[in-house]
């Protein structure tokens, strides 16, 4: 009885997970731009996994909540979204589009405005219980312990072929189903324990934190996220768990999909194996900016320009040092406000839409003094065509921190620095329209939005 409860409860928590998302997504391809900037929206907590799955362990305790949470407090209220209909909610709600509309005294369909706030019915037990992938899990595996037919689940799914699984997806499991005990653990092979991926179905411009568990030290461990490379460390430990992590990120152009987790293994005795999961990349809804430059900027303007220049950032990104130097969030290199947020899709002069807004700008005036976000190496401290005066710090584990637009140096290549050690000034150098100090984040090689690690430490 006790169980049937609490699947109640786990039923309900994520439908109502599922409809905010359908909710935000609405407003974030309604709304205007940097819709993305600062929002989060939360993990659904691993305790509302449903009782007779095994759970992966959890994760280790430094990991900072990703997001805030996702549950609204009081679920009977609604907040009309762009994009939605009458109709679209009470196919949501599985009730009729009259009764929604009786309910809140609505006395014609279109008398519906985003902003409205709609009483609603809490959702229906539904005769299907909500299950969450985790790493590793099969449809085969899937279908085995829930004791249904591949096919069953792939038809109750939709699912378009044997292997579109994808990590934190959600998958509807008949309720009469749902009675027996976990018979299998999830299938990740010896001596993998478990693998975890924060968050589950990452946006772009999102970092991306891999943890691997496994019963045995592990000779080595690679692997690639698509076609992005991972490194991993191995987290000193004398007994099992043995922790491997591994940090990336997704670019701000990664095409939305299914990208392919790959892990290549060779635990102690000298067995390889490869593990292979699916990744969900969601859009983030960037915005779009134009942006008026005078003529003498115009060989900036040359995409050639760009790419030579990100070939050399790439360079020295590529290189990999495990010792990590940042403790907890990052610190604001400047205070100023922020003239434009991470990903923005950018014009210039009007002109074609070829490229994006590759970090945060910050409004300062000239001469202000910069300072590092965290501890760590001085890789870079050069002068670039459209960055500028440019200083890139190595904090280690593939994390970067770059500054661009300096008027001039306090660093050199290869000096180390302490967090909030003044590192250059603010100027308006390169490809720039005045002061202002433009702030990048690199993670695995990918530049990511820095500011969600202004609040919480990385993982
Ligand atoms: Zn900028």
């Amino acid at each position: 009885m006790s169980r049937m409860s609490r699947g109640g409860s786990f039923v309900r928590r994520i439908i109502w997970s599922v409809l905010l998302a359908a909710a935000l997504g609405a407003a974030i391809h309604g709304g205007g731009a940097f819709a993305q900037e600062g929002e989060a929206i939360p993990e659904v907590a691993d305790e509302a996994q449903p009782s007779a799955t095994v759970e992966p362990p959890p994760p280790p305790p430094m990991l900072p909540p990703l997001r805030p949470p996702r549950t609204p407090t009081r679920p009977t209220e609604h907040i009309v979204q762009a994009g939605e209909t009458l109709h679209t909610l009470a196919l949501q709600r599985q009730m009729r589009v009259e009764a929604l509309a009786s309910r809140n005294r609505i006395t014609h369909a279109r008398l519906l405005f985003a902003g409205q706030q709609l009483e609603l019915p809490a959702p229906a037990k539904p005769d299907v219980m909500l299950y969450r992938v985790t790493p590793g899990e099969t449809i085969a595996s899937l279908a085995a312990r829930h004791h249904f037919s591949p096919n069953a689940l792939r038809r109750l799914n939709e699912l378009a072929c044997a292997h579109c699984l994808a990590n934190g997806q959600l998958l509807r499991l008949s309720a009469v189903a749902q009675n027996g005990e976990a018979s299998t653990p999830a299938a990740l092979p010896y001596p993998l324990l478990a693998l975890t991926i924060v968050p589950e179905a990452p946006r772009q411009g999102e970092v991306v934190w891999i943890n691997v568990r496994t019963a045995s030290p592990l000779q080595s461990i690679s692997g690639s996220l698509g076609e992005t490379p991972l490194h991993f460390i191995a987290r000193e430990s004398q007994s099992a768990p043995y922790t491997y992590d591994a940090l990336t990120g997704i670019g701000a152009l990664a095409p939305q999909g299914l990208y392919t987790l790959t892990l290549r293994i060779v635990d102690a005795d000298g067995e390889a194996q490869v593990v292979r999961g699916w990744v969900r990349v969601e859009l983030a809804g960037f915005g779009f900016e134009n942006l008026r430059l005078s003529a003498r900027y115009a060989a900036l303007l040359d995409p050639q320009t760009n790419e030579r220049e990100l070939e050399t950032l790439a360079a020295a990104l590529a290189s990999f040092s495990e010792a990590q130097h940042w403790n907890g969030p990052l610190s604001a290199p400047v205070k100023g406000r922020i003239l434009s947020y991470f990903g923005a899709r950018r014009t210039f002069n009007g002109g074609i839409l070829r490229t994006y807004h590759s970090g945060v700008d910050f409004r300062t005036s000239a001469g202000t003094p910069v300072r590092a976000a965290a501890a760590g190496n001085v890789v870079m401290a050069q002068a670039l065509p459209i960055r500028g005066n440019y200083v890139l710090i190595d904090h280690g584990r593939g994390v970067f921190t770059g500054y661009a637009h300096l008027s001039r140096f306090n660093v050199t290549p290869g000096q180390f620095v302490e967090a909030g050690a003044v590192i250059g000034y603010v100027g308006s150098t390169g490809r720039s329209l005045g002061p202002h100090l433009h702030w990048e984040l690199a993670v695995g090689g990918v530049l990511v939005n820095p500011l969600p690690w202004l609040e919480y430490a990385l993982p």
